[in-house]
């Protein structure tokens, strides 16, 4: 780049003159001893003529190049350009400044910006180049180098000079500027949101320097934030008023700080809104009026993350964000306070939208598990809701974020206890249930304290014969009114304690001498020996982990002369991947000696063929949820399936909570072994499943109908 460029256009024959004297050298004269390159190019692109600056510059003779085409002689990366910019030129369309260089032989040291004139005589067309041969780094070079867009404009909005980076940023596909600084003006956009366009006031050149921060999308379509600063001066040898334009592509600074400003208040795999963050939404709604939070967390997801590992199971909280932010309407706030769980506020004063949410949360789960997994992932969710004063009923309401997600919390846990994929609200009842839990933990604390750990055991029965084959030991503990209370409402309390393994204790005690009693019934009644039935105790994670698991068995069950050949250890296929490597070893020594190995709820915790093969396991006892399966639904089809895998292992299988004769039918049909359910038998308390069981030991008839 020189001084001040002439202004492009057409050079006719009332254009710029040739003055000189009489005695003065001829045009030719002068051109071929210029220090300038020319070349000139008709509209075929052939080398018209040329002078020896250029000549020597391509390092052949004129004579060599004229009548070649001038693509030739094109320093190879602007080729494209120069095309375009004949192109332009040959349809009359000017732009500013068009320069090209000229090489030799592709070597781009020696290259030389050209600017480009047209020339139109006789009807012809002629493209006149002309350049300096600037050995040292040029003022255009200089422009380019500093990386840093520039664009000048003169008072008519002309634009006089760009160099590449702004070129790059604003220019066409072959990065050509337009020629009129007006069209520019709705180039830029909001840097956050390339949708919402920004109109800059460009061809006022004012008296004030102003600077933006906007984006600007480039031809390739990808959004540029830029610092943006104009500048009025007065050049400074013409005078003459000029605007300049810096721009500096800060793109990677912007989205640096948007990250930053986003760590802190989202959740950095999904991108949803933080717990904090969320916090404060939830603040702000109550202060609005009424909110519901819905607080959910995939089902089983900790063996997700054992079996598929933490980047497939990380892919599926992903798209599970995914579908949530997809299908919840417009106005929830999503939030991922921490590992599977998500928190969704809106702001409602209707109820049951609550309800319609939370089914729309439990579709997403399952899509989302579909779609990456290729597994019926199910949620549980749980709901809370304030007017963000008064409840309906007229109960004090907790108007505070905290307050309401714990709520939910609550709420959802309920959801998880009474059997996962589905949603509990939170309301009074569960308000005095939440002081009970403390109460039910104190409870199993005093009853364990005093020996008072009961247990139901609830017969096994092959359904062909009618038979008991077995039983299943369950804890019990007394309410105030000397009720049975079930495990489903307090293990959950007591593994929160600490209190299982003691629970665990006790129950093992009282099967080893259920065991024993079942024996010296059988020798008492003076019956023909019949196979007597096997009993299953429930093992948690922590008493699967004790290193003497083995050696304490034997001994629990010594100690009551109760043979180990007739307890079943059930392990809950969620702790199978954790205990795998751990008591593996333990079992099979107890399966040497006799014992059964279970896995219970079977089909929850996607235990593949492979891991159930390598454990002594010799019963898979199938989740409840599968059995109730409406016919044609993945549950069913995961039911079939836990059957053929049972067939497969050589296993004995159980399907757990049969209530109606329709699940047993269907069950026959697929071939299941044994049953365990109300339909079949209740739990009973010991001494009566002694007495059970000996009537129906060795019964051949239809199924009993024991409740
Ligand atoms: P589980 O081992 O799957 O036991 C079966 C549960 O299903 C029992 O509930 C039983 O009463 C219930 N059930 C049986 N048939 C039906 C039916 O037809 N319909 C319905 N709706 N339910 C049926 P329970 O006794 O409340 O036990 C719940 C869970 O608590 C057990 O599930 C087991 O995981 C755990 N548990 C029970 N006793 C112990 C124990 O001594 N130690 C440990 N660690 N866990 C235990
Ligand atoms: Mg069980
Ligand atoms: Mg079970």
């Amino acid at each position: 780049m020189t001084a001040e460029p002439p202004p492009p256009g057409p050079v006719s024959a009332d254009g710029p003159a040739w003055a000189a004297g009489t005695d003065a050298p001829t045009p030719g004269e002068v051109l071929a001893n210029l220090g300038d390159v020319v070349v000139v190019i008709a509209a075929d692109l052939r080398v018209a003529a040329i002078n020896d600056a250029a000549a020597s510059l391509l390092g052949e003779p004129p004579g060599a190049i004229i009548g070649r085409s001038a693509l030739d002689l094109i320093h190879p990366d602007d080729l494209d350009e120069a095309v375009a910019l004949l192109d332009r030129y040959q349809s009359g369309v000017e732009i500013a400044r068009p320069s090209i260089r000229l090489n030799r032989g592709g070597d781009p040291t020696l290259a030389v910006e050209l600017i480009a004139r047209r020339l139109e005589r006789d009807g012809g067309t002629w493209f006149v180049f002309s350049g300096r041969v600037e050995p040292t780094l040029n003022t255009e070079d200089l422009m380019d180098g500093v990386g840093v867009g520039i664009v000048m404009w003169d008072e008519s909005g002309t634009i006089t000079e760009s160099n590449r980076t702004a070129a790059a940023l604003l220019g066409d596909e072959h990065s050509v500027m337009p020629r009129r600084v007006q069209d520019l003006a709705g180039r830029f956009c909001d840097p956050d949101d390339p949708s919402s366009a920004r109109h800059l006031l460009l061809d006022d050149l004012g008296d004030r320097a102003h600077r933006h921060r906007l984006g600007v999308v480039d031809v390739h379509g990808d959004l540029h934030v830029v610092d943006l600063e104009i500048r009025p001066f007065r050049m400074r040898y013409s005078g003459r008023s000029t605007a300049l334009m810096a721009l500096r592509d800060v793109t990677s600074e912007h989205a640096a700080r948007a990250a930053l400003i986003s760590r802190a208040t989202s959740d950095d795999l999904t991108g949803l809104t933080n717990r904090g963050e969320f916090m404060s939404v939830v603040d702000a709604a109550i202060a609005d009026g009424p909110v519901g939070v819905l607080y959910c967390d995939l089902d089983r997801f900790k063996s997700i993350n054992e079996r598929y590992g933490h980047v497939e199971a990380d892919r599926l909280l992903l798209e599970f964000a995914r579908e949530l932010v997809d299908s919840l309407p417009a106005g929830c706030t999503i939030g991922r306070p921490g590992g599977d769980e998500f928190a969704v506020a809106f702001p409602t004063a209707d109820f049951a939208e609550l309800a319609e949410l939370a089914e729309t949360i439990r579709d997403a789960a399952r899509r989302a598990g579909l779609q990456t997994l290729h597994l019926t992932t199910t949620v549980s969710v749980g709901t809370s809701w304030t007017s963000g004063g008064q409840e309906p009923d007229g109960n004090a309401d907790s108007p505070n974020a905290a307050a309401l997600v714990e709520e939910a919390d609550e709420a959802l846990r309920r959801a998880k206890r009474t059997g996962r994929d589905r949603a509990a609200h939170f309301d009074s009842v569960m308000r005095s249930w939440r002081t009970d839990q403390t109460a039910m933990a104190a409870a199993v604390r005093e009853h364990l304290d005093a020996g008072r750990v009961e247990i139901a055991v609830q017969p096994v029965v092959d359904p062909r014969t009618g038979r008991v084959s077995g039983g299943e030991a369950l804890a019990r503990i007394r309410d105030a009114e000397g009720q049975l209370v079930p495990a489903a409402l307090w293990i959950e309390a007591a593994t929160r304690t600490g209190l299982i393994g003691a629970v665990d204790e006790q129950v093992v005690d009282l099967t080893a001498s259920l065991i024993a009693e079942l024996h010296r019934h059988h020798d008492r009644s003076g019956r023909p020996p019949v196979d007597l039935p096997v009993i299953g105790v429930n093992l948690s994670d922590s008493t699967l982990a004790r290193p003497d698991l083995d050696d304490w068995l034997l001994e629990v069950l010594g100690s009551h002369g109760a043979p180990l050949d007739h307890l079943v250890i059930e392990i809950p296929e969620t702790v199978f991947p954790v205990i795998r490597d751990r008591s593996a070893e333990a079992l099979r020594r107890l399966k040497e000696r006799g014992a059964w190995v279970a896995i219970d709820d079977f089909g929850v915790g996607y235990a593949s063929l492979a891991e159930v093969r390598d454990l002594p396991v010799d019963t898979l006892k199938v989740d409840r949820s599968f059995v109730v399966a409406e016919p044609g639904t993945t549950h069913e089809a995961i039911l079939r399936a836990s059957l053929e895998m049972a067939r497969a292992l050589e296993c004995r299988s159980v399907a757990e909570g049969v209530e109606t004769d329709r699940q047993l039918d269907l069950l026959l049909g697929l071939g299941v072994d044994y049953v365990q359910g109300y339909l079949t038998g209740r739990p009973l308390a010991a001494d009566a499943f002694v007495e059970h069981a000996a009537e129906h030991t060795g019964v051949v008839s239809g199924p009993t109908q024991a409740r």
